[in-house]
């Protein structure tokens, strides 16, 4: 039966779920405190990039079923399920910062007319689940609210599919009835056959992380098996098929580059390791994943400047700004470590991306020159450096290139170009893994 939903934070995850959950029929609320957003939002325009989420975002706001607001107040007591999609970014420790969250817990304790199930997307480490269940019965007695832990696995870029298509949906329950409403919610996925997992609220929120650092983990050691392969001759991509082969190791994340990024990587492997500390269990794995993945985004640089002698003076095109491709989102993105550093190694930096120029401002500032075109941004430079995979960059026009450019030489950070046929038109190529 449909459900009158609130969602609490309109970014990546919670705009998501908003359209998603009101397509499956659902009456839908998302609600933040960003007023900027929520009048974007009524306009039927999303304020990410995110390829399909104006479609669904337009077609259920003409619906009826989707709404915006920034009356959370009103939003909580007409609700019967709460989602919370906030952020939880890193703290100076490594910690996750969960203070959006008890903020947002907070409005929901003020605002309890009736029973409630309260959903957490937002990524959390172990234990939080429990402590807001504590919290709730604490404050508006025992049986009002029922804590579910409903873990967001979708990738930026492909983050509609993922809402319809996910490998599984995980849900962590303490009460019985709330586990139902769960899947009345997810119905359609439900009947789908999508695999649902159901667990304690520790297990679901661990989930969430061990794939997280697993995910980051498989990265890192194709970059270190690609920056061997570089010294001793041999061709990474040809070592990741041949690996991908083997059903125990699957070919998917095999794909060497500048390092990974993102909003989630990079914090919830800290958020890892920090709970690892607190219980006294070393996550010297997942640590170590995360000195290599600086290193590797560093190493790029040492690259640039072995490729070219010196990088005081040179002018270096950065091809992509996103940490990957089809995101506007800069967050943690490998390009950010690149840039600083090209420019404290003395290089004038010429920036495009297709979507993340905006985002990219507020990063650097006047730091560097940006550019909506990739030529203007290589015209009269020694270098290009492609450090995001999007898809224009992978049959770019060779020729023109060669002409707009002072020097010659290509650094292929995401490997998308053919080495052979960049060669053949008079670059200096360089790739990674490969040569
Ligand atoms: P985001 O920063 O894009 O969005 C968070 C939103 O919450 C913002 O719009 C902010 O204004 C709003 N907000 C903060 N406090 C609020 C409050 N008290 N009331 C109402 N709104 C409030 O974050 P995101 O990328 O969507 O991530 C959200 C959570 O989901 C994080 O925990 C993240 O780890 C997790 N997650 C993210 C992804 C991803 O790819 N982005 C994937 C899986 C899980």
């Amino acid at each position: 039966m449909a459900k009158n939903i609130v969602v609490i934070g309109t970014g990546y995850v919670g705009l998501v779920a908003a359209v998603g959950l009101a397509d499956f029929g659902n009456r839908v609320i998302g609600v933040d405190i960003d007023k900027r957003k929520i009048e974007t939002l009524k306009l039927g325009k999303s304020p990410i990039y995110e390829p399909g989420i104006e479609e669904y975002l337009n077609r259920n706001l003409k619906s009826g079923r989707l709404a915006f607001s920034t009356d959370i107040d009103q939003a909580v007591q007409w609700a019967d399920v709460i989602f919370i999609a906030v952020g939880t970014p890193s703290r100076e420790d490594g910690s996750a910062d969960l203070s959006y969250l008890w903020s947002a817990a907070g409005t929901i304790a003020d605002n309890v007319n009736s029973y409630k199930v309260i959903v957490v997307k937002s990524t959390v480490p172990v234990g939080t689940n429990r402590k807001l269940q504590e919290f709730f019965d604490k404050k508006v007695g025992k049986g009002k609210v029922s804590v579910i832990s409903n873990p967001e696995f979708l990738r930026e870029g492909k983050a509609v599919y993922d809402f319809f298509h996910p490998d599984r949906v995980v849900v962590g329950y303490a009460d019985k009835k709330a586990r139902d409403i769960m899947v009345d919610i997810y119905e359609a996925l439900y009947l789908n056959e999508t695999p649902f997992i159901f667990s304690n609220w520790e297990t679901a929120e661990l989930i969430k992380y061990a794939s997280n650092a697993f995910l980051a983990t498989k990265i890192t050691f194709i970059n270190q098996m690609a920056n061997l392969a570089e010294e001793v001759g041999a061709d990474i991509h040809k070592i990741a098929k041949a690996m991908g082969m083997d059903g125990r190791i699957s070919p998917k994340f095999l794909h060497p580059g500048p390092g990974y990024g993102g909003s989630c990587f990079p914090k919830d492997t800290k958020a890892l390791v920090h709970m690892g500390k607190e219980v006294g269990v070393d996550m010297s794995l997942v640590r170590e994943v995360i000195r290599a993945n600086e290193m590797q985004k560093l190493r790029m640089v040492e690259k640039a400047e072995r490729l070219l002698g010196s990088l005081q003076g040179k002018v270096v095109a950065v091809w992509g700004l996103a940490f990957k491709a089809e995101t506007d989102d800069m967050r943690e993105s490998p390009a950010i470590v690149i840039i600083n550093e090209l420019i404290k190694r003395g290089a004038k930096v010429k920036a495009t991306d297709p979507k993340a120029i905006e985002n990219a401002k507020r990063v650097f500032g006047d730091k560097i020159a940006y550019f909506y075109d990739e030529f203007d941004a290589a015209k009269g430079s020694d270098m290009v450096i492609i450090v995001t995979e999007w898809n224009q960059y992978r049959n770019t026009d060779l020729e023109k290139l060669k002409k707009v450019m002072k020097g010659n030489v290509v650094l292929d950070a995401r490997n998308v170009l053919d080495p052979e046929k960049v060669k053949k038109h008079g670059f200096v190529y360089e790739g990674v893994g490969r040569k």
